[in-house]
């Protein structure tokens, strides 16, 4: 999709919608990020409007970093029903006597933590392995995120897109997903899923999201958006950096952990040109020993501003 400037001025009061600007630094995990017009939407009818216009869609904002100048483009985040999740199971597509659960729709912008921890209370299996991700689901979804334990498309029935051209459901079958790929093209907006879960017992589920969280010990727990760069042919990123004594530098306020080589936190009032500063730094130390780039995890918005790091 091809994004512009946005143009005009915000209408606040459009039922569904509320519009404001302000800093994406408050929406982001890493807390950079200069200004946008942030569109909260809360129904199907809203969003409809809300992509008559170039626009960006935001999740958890935990995969991301927003330059310093913030985007042209408005910023979609979906809110209200769009980000509460009725786990009610639908008695048409659940099957009891297997133990199947279809819920109903879980909007795209509900946080995926607190979806897990009610899905642990409930005993209901299947996604307990992305446990740890700071997400929202639509955005999770978006990406396939997971871990070794387990991914979002283990436990998706339908997914519910919208686009300027309308709204369309559609389930895993249909897509051509694998590793961190859900094959939804960039822009589509997942506005809403339905579940798919197996019934097991809360404690069951609460020990298998114990492994996978044992399995970060180490991470840092400050601001950050996860892994900065790709395991590059197999080696991991982290311990390069680490090898090239890169653990603890600092740009203005932001810092590569010392925890974790492959993190940069936000140390507090760090800024986006700080935290690729520091992108910057760990490329260009390692590119001698590389036969490529280093690839980055997250994505930096607009893409212009770093256009050197893609
Ligand atoms: C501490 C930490 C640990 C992490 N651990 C993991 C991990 O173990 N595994 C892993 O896979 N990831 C991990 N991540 C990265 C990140 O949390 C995940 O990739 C997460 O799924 C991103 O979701 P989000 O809602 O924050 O998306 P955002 O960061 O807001 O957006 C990322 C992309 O998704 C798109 N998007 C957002 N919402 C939607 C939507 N509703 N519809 C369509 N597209 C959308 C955005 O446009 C953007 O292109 C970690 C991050 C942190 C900070």
């Amino acid at each position: 999709m091809q994004l512009a400037a946005a143009s005009g001025q915000p209408s606040p009061s459009r039922l569904g919608t509320r519009v404001e600007r302000l800093p994406l630094a408050r929406y982001t995990t890493i807390g950079v990020g200069g200004e946008a017009e942030i569109w909260f939407v809360e129904t199907l009818e809203a969003l409809a409007e809300a992509v008559e216009q170039p626009y960006r869609i935001l999740g958890g904002g935990s995969n991301l970093v927003i330059d310093d100048s913030g985007v042209p483009e408005r910023v979609i985040r979906l809110s209200g029903p769009l980000a509460k999740a009725d786990l009610t199971p639908d008695p048409e597509l659940s099957d009891p006597a297997s133990g199947l659960i279809v819920t109903g729709w879980v909007g795209g912008g509900t946080p995926l933590p607190g979806l897990l921890r009610k899905l642990q209370a409930l005993g209901w299996s299947n996604l307990e392995g992305t446990v740890g991700i700071p997400g929202q689901v639509g955005g999770s979804v978006w990406m396939n995120a997971g871990t070794r334990f387990g991914e979002m498309f283990d436990g998706l029935h339908t997914i519910e897109i919208v686009t300027p051209q309308g709204v369309r459901q559609v389930t895993p079958d249909d897509l051509n997903w694998g590793y961190r790929n859900s094959d939804i093209p960039r822009g589509h907006i997942i506005s809403r899923v339905r579940l798919k879960l197996q019934q097991s017992t809360p404690e069951a589920v609460r020990e298998r999201m114990e492994q996978a969280d044992a399995a970060r010990k180490g991470q840092p727990k400050m601001k950050t958006p996860g892994c900065a760069f790709k395991n590059p042919g197999g080696v991991s990123a982290g311990l390069l950096i680490d090898r090239a004594g890169l653990k603890g530098e600092q740009i203005g306020q932001a810092r590569i952990a010392p925890e974790h080589g492959n993190f940069i936190v936000n140390l507090g009032g760090a800024t986006a040109a700080d935290v690729l500063g520091l992108l910057r730094l760990v490329r260009g130390r390692l590119a001698p020993e590389l036969s490529g780039p280093l690839e980055l995890e997250y994505e930096i918005w607009p893409e212009e501003a770093a256009a050197d790091l893609r």
